[in-house]
């Protein structure tokens, strides 16, 4: 087809971001995607009633099957993680959810990180118990832990990297073959911190990504969605599960957004980079900060590892302070003019929360022994988890300056 693009060229990143599953419209010839909404598609021949029995038909048939705008949104997210097949659901957690349940059932193990993003944390720790599911929180940037704790039922070992919020990595490519070499059959990645610029899981031996595309893919905070990504068949059978039977699928309008969103990615992703290390040297050098945690800092306990594994350190930071958080983040409030102090990351504009520890080790990790000390090492009493946006690097600084 004329002006449809085929990464088969082996187009740079760049490239790909903006081409990848668009073309010129063959019956409107517009240049830009267009927005399809129907929910339904007439189809050209009779058809099964039931998506178990559709077969070779390739056309759409209904919304919560497959759709246009959604699907060009599949195939460029395919082209940026090097995925064979990406299926895109209403947010990060419906991804993640898509994805678990579909791979496991009633007896099966999972090793999961003890800090991820507290949906995800939340989610294993209280739901897929109820499920028969067995799960075990690890350090999973500890390698020993994470082979101490393999078993012959181990299904999935889940990894989130660079962590929300404490920062710390797993050495991907390490605990993927570890994983695989002990007969686990699933490694999933959690990527949404670093992006598709930041590190391609699959090229390191994963067999799934998942990213929350509400945070850098669309970056711009207007639309959430989510993403999982793998191999053909793997995705067939999580396709047919998940997204017809579970329903948590992505509207067209949020397609359409991240679609747009997500061509400009690359060069987003560049100046989220520059702007936060930046902000990170410049926390590090301030009396109120106690600690920084940015891969791209010297200072980062697993510098070396985020040079080796990432090519982008992204906007994503942590820091530690000496007055209480509690008083810092009430001035946030009140006096920053650039930053907002919100929850959510990986937007155009940066955003800052304040994250105390009693109250999330209440809710949600519920640490004792070892773990709780390692919390308390990256933590202590809180963290700010900022966001560094595609703002100018000293004006956030200055910004940040104001409520410190
Ligand atoms: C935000 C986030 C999620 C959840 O995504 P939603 O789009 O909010 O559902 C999952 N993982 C990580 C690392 C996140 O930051």
């Amino acid at each position: 087809m004329s002006g449809s693009f085929n990464d088969e060229n082996k187009a740079s990143i760049e490239t790909i971001a903006v081409h990848a599953g668009e073309y010129i419209d063959p019956a409107t010839r517009s240049s830009s995607p267009n927005l399809v909404m129907s929910a339904t598609f007439a189809p050209t021949a009779v058809a099964s009633f039931s998506a178990l029995e559709l077969g070779g038909y390739n056309g759409h048939v209904y919304g919560r099957v497959s759709s246009p705008t959604v699907q060009q949104l599949e195939e460029k997210l395919a082209a940026l993680d090097g995925a064979e097949t990406c299926r895109v659901f209403a947010s990060g957690i419906a991804a993640a959810h898509a994805l678990i349940m579909s791979r496991l059932s009633s007896g099966d193990h999972l090793i999961f990180p003890e800090v991820t993003y507290v949906g995800t944390a939340e989610f294993a720790r209280n739901t897929l118990p109820r499920f028969g599911v067995e799960v075990t929180f690890v350090d999973t940037a500890d390698l020993q832990a994470v082979e101490d704790a393999i078993r012959p039922n181990t299904k999935m070992v889940w990894l989130e990297t660079p962590a929300n919020p404490t920062m710390k990595l797993a050495d991907v490519e390490a605990v993927a073959a570890l994983a695989h070499s002990k007969g686990v059959r699933d490694v999933a990645v959690d990527a949404t911190f670093c992006s598709p610029i930041g590190m391609r899981p699959l090229e390191l031996g994963c067999d799934f990504v998942v990213h929350s595309l509400t945070k850098y893919i669309n970056g711009h905070g207007d639309a959430m969605g989510g993403a999982v990504l793998g191999r053909k068949d793997d995705m067939d059978k999580m396709s047919m599960e998940a997204t017809v039977h579970y329903g948590g699928i992505l509207s067209p309008f949020n397609a359409w957004l991240i679609l747009r969103g997500a061509a400009t990615l690359p060069m987003r992703m560049a100046a989220h980079e520059k702007s936060a290390l930046e902000v990170g040297r410049f926390l590090e050098g301030h009396p109120a900060v106690k600690r920084v945690f940015y891969p791209g800092l010297e200072s980062h306990p697993q510098h070396d590892l985020a040079k080796r594994q990432m090519k982008n350190f992204s906007g994503m930071m942590s820091f530690q302070t000496h007055e209480s958080g509690d008083a810092i983040a009430a001035r946030m409030i009140e006096e920053l003019k650039i930053v907002h102090y919100a929850v959510s990351l990986g937007h155009h504009r940066s955003l800052v929360c304040w994250i105390p520890s009693e109250q999330i080790l209440r809710s949600t990790y519920l640490f004792e022994g070892d773990a709780l000390a390692r919390w308390n090492d990256y933590v202590g009493d809180g963290i700010f988890r900022l966001s560094v946006g595609v703002e100018n690097g000293a004006d956030i600084c200055a910004d940040l300056a104001r409520a410190l």
